[in-house]
């Protein structure tokens, strides 16, 4: 698919600084932030600060740089989202939509880390 960005989605916004967001962990070149709809207690968005529609678009034209910092950036968030208040029985699971298959709805890369509640069985 081409990756065609566009600058006017919500997470473009929240990284201008033009949209408020309840950050937890910000890096070079990741930011995230607590999902404005949680879907479970514990829910967090982690993104890239760089124009990158999907995990695909990401790994095609991301430096290593940009890549090693997501990838720190979604493990940190793992270990926060793992002991925070509301996740007291600890875990959590990770989720990145993409496209039309995956009902993506804020066309950024973004990966949902969600916790503090037992999320149901996937992919059985
Ligand atoms: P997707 O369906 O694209 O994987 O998920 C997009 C997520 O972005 C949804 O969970 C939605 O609640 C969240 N979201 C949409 N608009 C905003 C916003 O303005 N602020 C924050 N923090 N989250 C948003």
């Amino acid at each position: 698919m081409p990756y065609a960005y566009d600058d006017q989605n919500i997470f473009a916004k929240i990284l201008r600084g033009e949209i408020p967001n309840k950050t937890v962990y910000e890096s070079a070149h990741s930011l995230a932030f607590h999902d404005i709809q949680p879907q479970a207690p514990v829910h967090v968005l982690v993104i890239p600060k760089g124009p990158y529609v999907t995990y695909d678009h990401f790994a095609a034209e991301a430096s290593d740089a940009e890549i090693a910092d997501y990838s720190r950036a979604i493990a940190e968030v793992c270990r926060i989202v793992d002991v925070a208040p509301g996740n007291d029985g600890g875990g959590y699971r990770l989720i990145s939509n993409a496209g039309e298959a995956g009902v993506q709805e804020v066309p950024h890369l973004h990966v949902h880390v969600l916790g503090g509640r037992v999320l149901g069985r996937m992919l059985k």
